[in-house]
């Protein structure tokens, strides 16, 4: 215990000497308001690894089942009525100071947005957004919640309304390669900040993973905050393990010294 209160006070010295802190965030953010995340103890795959053969592309086009379980799963996705919680609110508090060169995050759930990250430095949704639809066919893309009234009136594979062609979540599935030009984004700001803060992510999923090096190599000061261990923990000048929800607020918390007055 006294080991955590030690790395949760050098954590906060280090973001409290910054002026420009890039944030990379993974689906553990997200578990304290209600959404699971896939490789934690309580994760979706953890529970059920078959469960990830719904984010293969190759599959979800092949397989008209696999595509209706995912329209119901959408549908009843908790992220419609999840909240921000504390940790999305402690970002979001260190965007309003202009300290935050950007918000990098894997969540497809919106909720740093709800919480008002995105109004003075960027977002940049890296594996896409579930708030929207697009066609794998005309790349048409649409607020989900048009696509979820078809669901309700009792579609079960709604296609495309502008060519008839296959619709899916505006969402990057295994196999289908990322933006480029939000990744080149959220590579610019990876390397720009002073320091690089990765919460809640078990850094497993390249390229985002790599975002840690990268900054380090550009001599960002690393801080990784996630409750198990991540392949990158040996970059991290600080590893805080405890729950986002608590030791975040602290992290982002401590009072702004501008070294240079
Ligand atoms: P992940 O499931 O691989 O890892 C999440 C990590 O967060 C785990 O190591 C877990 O131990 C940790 N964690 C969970 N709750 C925590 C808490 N309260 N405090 C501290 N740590 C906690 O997630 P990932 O690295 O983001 O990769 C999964 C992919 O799945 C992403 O690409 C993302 O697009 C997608 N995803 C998104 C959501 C969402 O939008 N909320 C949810 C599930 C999955
Ligand atoms: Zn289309």
């Amino acid at each position: 215990m006294a080991e955590e209160c030690d790395v949760i006070e050098l954590a906060t010295r280090l973001v409290a000497g910054a002026r420009l802190i890039t944030v990379l965030t993974g689906a553990g953010m997200s578990t304290a308001s209600g959404i699971p995340d896939f490789r934690g103890p309580q994760g979706l795959w953890t529970k059920d690894p078959k469960a990830s053969r719904m984010f293969d592309i190759d599959a979800y086009v092949a397989d008209r089942d696999l595509r209706v379980l995912a329209w119901r799963n959408r549908r009843e996705h908790p992220a419609w009525t999840a909240q921000p919680n504390a940790a999305h609110r402690a970002i979001a508090n260190l965007e309003s100071q202009g300290r935050i060169r950007a918000t990098i995050t894997q969540n497809i759930d919106g909720l740093h947005q709800a919480a008002g990250s995105g109004q003075r430095a960027p977002v940049w949704e890296v594996h896409g957004t579930l708030h929207n639809t697009v066609c794998l066919d005309c790349g048409d893309r649409r607020p989900m919640r048009d696509t979820i009234a078809r669901l309700d009136a009792g579609e079960e594979d709604p296609p495309c309304l502008a060519c008839g062609g296959m619709l899916k979540s505006d969402t990057i599935s295994f196999g289908q390669s990322l933006d480029a030009r939000v990744l080149d984004q959220a590579m610019r700001a990876a390397r720009e900040g002073e320091v690089f803060l990765a919460a809640g992510t078990s850094l497993q999923v390249n390229p985002v993973a790599s975002l840690v090096p990268m900054a380090w190599q550009y001599g960002a000061r690393v801080i990784i905050c996630n409750a198990e261990p991540t392949p990158y923990d040996s970059v991290a000048e600080v590893v805080v393990r405890g729950p986002l929800e608590e030791t975040l607020p602290v992290i982002v918390g401590g009072e702004w010294t501008d070294p240079l007055g």
